[in-house]
């Protein structure tokens, strides 16, 4: 069966008062350049709905795979257009949906008919009996029932500008329509945590960009792949993600020469946030996001949180794993189809030179002190790592 609409559903958009189009036309225009290279779409905004007709052939699965990760949408529902507003067509085309779409018809239903376009002279409920009728008349020997409390299937039937009839509904991510809610920059590692503070953000609204550090010929080449694969298994959701990539390298042996070696992952970790400040900074970023959860590591403590957090003071940092288990962390990383990436082994920058014995309980005027040791050393390898940073476009 060939559905030639798509019902997209949102919850939360729906609920922003006068705000409300803003969010609508960001989510056309985002499903306009996310559908370009499927087929020849129409995205177009009805009341309480986005529609999309589909004008060419397409594939099925590659285009709701692309709706359903789109944030701002709750579900994406295919199905089948009539120009004409005619209970028999209406009819027909029900039994066609269900003859076609389910081999084994033994299911429970329910209709449920939207009449938008009030001119239509059945009402929903007269609607609703008419179909639920039909149906019973045609495949009750088959098996199939009513149950108005928990149907195995809605049919639903939306009477607006054409009629609209559907009987799947397919979850999407929920949240709000990136690019509603400005722009982050998530430090981004190939670790489990990162691409998921990312993806939780970005289901926010929030457009992303990231910044990976990485330390050659320390760290190899695939650790940078890796972390390239993670973005863009991101950008599926998050949209085209600006990646930098800053070789971290001069600055890592200069704090490594000159600094307490039990603090190089705190004084690493500031350097990291100062540089992710300035980059967020010049393009126009409200915040940076990264995968830290209160207490997961040595570097992770409140205190260790405390006195990274104080090397910026521009930003705000997003924090959305703080208060999450590892094992919370995982389940969504596997929901989003980073964790299998996320696992294979890498070198990270951070546990090459990691001490054996981190501190824990870092104080601020300490850290101040041993960095004093980089005054004059430092300030050439940061500007070169700025002027000399890649930029890769991932989507
Ligand atoms: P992740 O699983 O995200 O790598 P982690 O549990 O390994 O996190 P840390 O290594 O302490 O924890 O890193 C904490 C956060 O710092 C990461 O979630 C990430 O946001 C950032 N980070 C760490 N290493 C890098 C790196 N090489 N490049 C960019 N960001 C990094
Ligand atoms: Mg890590």
């Amino acid at each position: 069966m060939r559905y030639d609409v798509f019902l997209i559903k949102y919850a939360e958009i729906g609920i922003k008062g006068k705000n409300r189009y803003v969010f609508e036309d960001m989510l056309c225009h985002r499903m306009r350049s996310r559908l370009e290279p499927l087929g020849n779409f129409r995205v177009r905004r009805e009341y309480g709905r986005i529609l999309i007709d589909a004008l060419s052939d397409y594939d099925f699965d590659l285009v709701t795979d692309r709706l359903t990760k789109m944030f701002g949408v709750t579900h994406v529902c295919p199905g089948i257009s009539l120009e004409e507003k005619d209970i028999d067509k209406i009819k027909e085309s029900v039994i066609g949906q269900i003859r076609d779409g389910y081999d084994d018809r033994s299911f429970s239903f329910k209709v449920r008919t939207k009449r938008i376009d009030k001119s239509f002279p059945i009402d929903s409920m007269q609607m609703n009996m008419l179909i639920g009728e039909t149906l019973l008349n045609e495949f009750d020997a088959e098996g199939l029932h009513v149950d108005v409390h928990k149907p195995d299937v809605m049919v639903e039937i939306e009477l607006r500008d054409k009629v609209y009839i559907y009987t799947r509904s397919i979850p999407g991510p929920g949240g709000l329509p990136v690019g509603t809610n400005g722009r982050g920059i998530a430090l981004l590692s190939g670790g489990i945590d990162s691409p998921v503070a990312a993806y939780m953000i970005a289901k926010r609204g929030v457009e992303m960009e990231a910044v990976y550090f990485n330390a050659p010929p320390y760290t190899s080449e695939r650790a940078k792949d890796k972390v390239k694969q993670l973005g863009t298994i991101v950008s599926q959701y998050a949209g085209p993600i600006k990646l930098y990539i800053v070789n971290f390298t001069d600055i890592q042996l200069a704090i490594y020469d000159k600094c307490p070696h039990d603090e190089l992952t705190i004084i690493m970790k500031r350097f990291m946030y100062k540089i992710a400040e300035q980059l967020g900074l010049r393009d126009d970023c409200q915040c940076i996001v990264t995968g830290e959860s209160v207490g997961q590591v040595s570097s992770q403590t409140s205190f260790s949180l405390k006195v990274i957090n104080d090397a910026i003071s521009e930003l705000p940092v997003y924090r959305p794993l703080i208060g999450m288990d590892k094992q919370e962390i995982i389940d969504i990383s596997q929901k989003i189809e980073t964790f299998e990436t996320s696992i294979l082994p890498y070198e990270d920058c951070c546990t090459i030179f990691v001490d054996k014995h981190p501190v824990t309980k870092p104080k601020l005027e300490k850290i101040l002190e041993s960095e004093k040791a980089l005054d004059g050393v430092i300030e050439p390898f940061l500007k070169k790592a700025m002027d000399e940073v890649e930029i890769i476009y991932l989507k």
